[in-house]
């Protein structure tokens, strides 16, 4: 090919989109994210100590207590996104002798923990900014992988684990005595943790987080109620990327100005009438489970080639949790996440979000990681449908493991449920 040619063929070429400059909402959520490291980085220098916890822990006790807590799941997701999974993946199921059967997310961070630990050679992609623990903070509320995952973690590293039991719920409501058996469990992490940090209890300054806790449950759930709008003012995959300010930070006054933030700019979408999803918006579905970490792009550039903008999601609302003293702290922690959902809960909660959303079809992450949620899962796309008439298709994939998952099969299964979704909308037009 000669130089003219190419010369031409470059003028004719259309000129590449320019690309959408980040709006101030996500400038807000990278200060934030690097806050939450570079605190507890300093934190550690200073000699105090940094704990780890699970995603769905009663976050407002430390962050009462001052202590600086890093989050390995939403670590291990952004190794995930990143491309970066693989050596940890590797580290763990070989010279660290785990099955590969486990939680990708506990596989990356117990690899990621034996190098932090001096057990592994492992390069760290983000030069160890997940600083060492010294104590963990962990409830059952996910699933009990969590519980298996912490405890090697504190043997590994030699740690105390610090435990919220809040048992399976089998159901559609908390009983009291199941709020004063976890009641009973707070009261007594506040005194350990307060032995163990030799922090004090401010009552003022817990009513004081409660309150910005509530505020940023309140806006995280109504950005997402937005999306109710047709078309849809954002593209829903956008709304996963937020979810740290609520996984890490959901009880600190910068999570409200993300959130207010994050809103303000959803509403002038909606005042001007233009949305961030990029092209013509003509199905609107549900995401069921976790994201597909690994493959977020391949689902949007799959999903914009038929028009589907993803607006309602189970997955995001699991951390706007709302409560008002310690016993609501206990009853709403207990009804929080899949191990304390049953299938009842499950599908009513779906069956509000697609009535209040309009979806025209679900889409099931059938994620390998999540084996307790997979399982319910079955049986709530079945019970759904049935319920609604609206079509579903699953996908086999994992939130941070890459083995896991078909672009192929991804391709197909979404154009199934297209052709079902294009005959219902032809079906609705010849009523
Ligand atoms: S198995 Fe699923 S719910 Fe449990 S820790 Fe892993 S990703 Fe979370």
């Amino acid at each position: 090919m000669s130089e003219q040619t190419t010369a031409a063929e470059t003028a004719a070429a259309p000129a590449p989109k320019p690309r959408r400059p980040k709006p101030k909402s996500m400038l807000l959520l990278g200060e934030q994210t690097q806050a939450l490291f570079d605190n507890a980085r300093l934190a550690k220098e200073r000699g105090e100590k940094v704990g780890w916890s699970a995603s769905i822990f009663p976050q407002e006790i430390a962050e009462t207590l001052g202590l600086n807590v890093l989050y390995p799941e939403n670590h291990a997701a952004g190794i995930a996104a990143r491309h970066q999974a693989d050596p940890f993946l590797q580290e763990c199921e070989g010279p660290l002798g785990y099955s590969n059967d486990l939680c990708a997310y506990a596989k990356l961070n117990l690899a990621y923990a034996a190098v932090l630990n001096g057990e592994s050679g492992v390069e760290l992609p983000d030069g160890g900014r997940m600083v060492k623990p010294d104590f963990l903070l962990l409830t059952n509320n996910i699933c009990n992988q969590l519980t298996k995952w912490y405890e090697n973690l504190a043997r590994q590293m030699d740690i105390p684990i610090f435990f919220i039991d809040t048992c399976y719920n089998p159901y559609d409501y908390v009983t009291e005595s199941r709020v004063r058996y976890v009641r009973a469990q707070i009261d007594q992490l506040i005194r350990d943790l307060c032995a163990f940090t030799g922090k004090a209890w401010d009552e003022e300054r817990f009513q004081r987080v409660m309150r910005i806790s509530q505020r940023n449950s309140y806006l995280w759930e109504r950005a997402n109620d937005l999306l109710d709008r047709k078309p849809s003012p954002l593209s829903g995959f956008e709304l996963f990327n937020y979810m740290s300010a609520m996984v890490c930070n959901r009880g600190k006054e910068s999570s409200t100005a993300v959130l207010e933030q994050l809103n303000a700019e959803i509403e002038q979408h909606i005042a001007e009438g233009t949305s961030t999803f990029p092209v013509e918006e003509q199905f609107r579905v549900s995401w069921d489970g976790i994201a597909c970490w690994p493959y977020l792009s391949h689902n949007l550039r799959t999903l914009k080639k038929y028009g589907i903008n993803m607006v309602a999601s189970s997955y995001g609302k699991a951390w706007a949790i709302e409560y008002e003293d310690l016993d609501g702290m206990a009853r709403a922690y207990c009804f929080a996440s899949t191990n304390g959902d049953n299938a009842t809960t499950m599908i009513s909660r779906r069956l509000e979000a697609l009535r209040k959303f309009g979806c025209e079809g679900t889409i099931y992450h059938v994620n390998r990681s999540c084996k307790v949620m997979d399982c319910q899962m079955m049986e709530v796309q079945r019970q759904l449908a049935a319920l609604t008439g609206v079509p579903f298709t699953s996908f086999d994939g994992d939130q941070a493991d890459y083995r896991n998952y078909s672009e192929a099969q991804f391709e197909t299964r979404i154009q199934g449920l297209v052709e079902v979704m294009e005959q219902n909308k032809e079906a609705k037009r010849n009523d």
